[in-house]
């Protein structure tokens, strides 16, 4: 019982978070740097941050994440960071040689004030960026936001420094992705490969941290959006950003300096979520809905309906990031369960309208809130004073799994102690399928091993 000091007494909590529902800005950072090609991501900080944040990629992806540090010392952390940041560019490109530096910064160094775009300005009038490389820069103050905030500020700082407009307009669309696994960005272009939309993904972390094994070490995987498709953004004819939280600084963004239009939509999580984008590629990109995509969607219709007495009524908690919630909000909803408890850490004003829109006719007793105090403990608590009957989400509800033998799915950031989720996409209909035989073997199972002998039953 590793939290059975946890009470179904509910305090009011102004000050404290305990197990909070996300994790710190530079992560996402350093994710969205990873889905270009030739970067390596580069903390403002002290060596502790970088590690930590290395660490927590590299156990959710299993593959051994590079990034450099600006290893602040006591003199840096007093007198300010820039000449640590001036020599590291140096040593970075003279010894590491990647195309692209991608500089964050930290607590600390947001703390003192360092100002990112002033140090990368003087590195380059100093001629410490040779001929063809680049530094690109974003702020992330980990004592705001998530690592949600953080993968949105590189994102922009990406498509801030790379797109540029020129005078001829290409026949492709930006598909901005929002965090996801590097085998959802495979699905993606999957998808836009069999409704032949020409496109370019921005971040692409496929090939990057789900690389194979070939006997050699890649400092620079293969994957990533390439500097070219990066700058073509610029002139490509509309932009579809999928998840309000991580990419819509940038869409903005890109309209604003290239006047490249967007539309914002939920990630294509769920039978809704997904028509959504189906349709948008079908309109943006002229293109027709292939049969191959109607069959995928029918057969996930076919096994809902077939599996349906397994899911109709059960309650779940969820807690993770507001761009996955809301459209596997949507999608439990769809087939007739009951998201009754859903957290996340990560703050913003809309999480709470577009629950209230999903749930407020189909599950009116739902309880969701976001932001600091949507924290790991308020869920159990609320666990705690009505059960469910399943958990979805990172790594962390492990405990209260445990403590309280609740079917858990595992979905989100991080997910440290099970494989799977970099290689089996989650998004499309062939996610939701995937979703689906998830949720559907964690309650069978429990079924199975709790049911009276009497109902215990062979065929399922
Ligand atoms: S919260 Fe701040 S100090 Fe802590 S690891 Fe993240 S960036 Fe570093």
């Amino acid at each position: 019982m590793l939290l059975n000091h946890t009470t179904s007494k509910i305090v009011e909590r102004k000050a404290l978070t305990v197990n909070p529902a996300k994790t710190c800005q530079p992560i996402g950072a350093m994710y969205a740097a990873l889905g270009i090609h030739g970067c390596l991501p580069h903390s403002h900080g002290s060596q502790g941050c970088c590690s930590y944040h290395r660490s927590t990629l590299t156990r959710h992806y299993k593959e051994p994440v590079m990034a450099a540090t600006s290893s602040f010392t006591e003199g840096s952390s007093v007198f300010g960071g820039q000449a640590n940041l001036l020599q590291a560019i140096t040593n970075i490109f003279t010894i590491y040689e990647p195309d692209i530096i991608a500089v964050h910064s930290t607590c600390l160094s947001e703390t003192i004030g360092d100002d990112l775009g002033q140090i990368v300005s003087k590195a380059a009038s100093d001629g410490k960026i040779p001929e063809g490389k680049h530094v690109i820069q974003a702020p992330t103050p980990s004592y705001v936001g998530s690592h949600v905030t953080g993968y949105a500020n590189m994102l922009e700082g990406i498509v801030k420094y790379f797109a540029k407009k020129s005078d001829s307009l290409k026949n492709q669309l930006n598909i901005l992705s929002g965090w996801v696994e590097p085998s959802d960005m495979r699905e993606l272009k999957r998808i836009l490969k069999l409704m032949k939309v020409k496109n370019v993904l921005l971040p692409d972390t496929s090939d990057v941290l789900d690389s194979p094994m070939n006997g050699k070490f890649e400092m620079y995987p293969k994957g990533g959006t390439t500097i070219p498709e990066m700058v073509s953004m610029g002139d490509s004819l509309h932009t579809i950003a999928l998840g309000e939280w991580a990419t819509e600084k940038a869409a903005i963004n890109l309209d604003n300096q290239c006047k490249v239009k967007f539309s914002m939509q939920d990630l294509p999580i769920g039978i809704q979520a997904t028509d959504r984008f189906i349709q948008s590629l079908a309109k943006l990109g002229s293109v027709s809905v292939p049969e191959s995509i109607n069959d995928e969607r029918g057969r996930l219709v076919d096994v809902i309906t077939d599996m349906h007495q397994y899911l109709y009524g059960k309650r779940v908690a969820l807690w993770g990031d507001p761009d996955q919630l809301i459209p596997l909000v949507e999608f439990l909803v769809d087939m007739d369960m009951k998201p009754v408890y859903i957290v996340s850490g990560t703050p913003g004003k809309t999480f709470e309208k577009k629950m209230e829109k999903i749930l407020s006719k189909s599950v009116p007793e739902a309880k969701y809130k976001n932001g600091a105090n949507a924290d790991m403990l308020l869920m159990h608590q609320w666990i705690k004073e009505n059960p469910v009957d399943l958990l979805i989400g990172n790594t962390y509800g492990k405990y209260i799994s445990r403590d309280e033998k609740i079917p858990f799915v595992r979905m989100g950031f991080p997910i440290i102690d099970r494989v799977g989720h970099s290689y089996f996409p989650t998004l499309g209909y062939m996610g939701g399928l995937r979703i689906l035989e998830k949720i559907l073997s964690v309650l069978m199972d429990q079924q199975d091993a709790t049911c009276p002998e009497e109902s215990f039953e062979l065929v399922m």
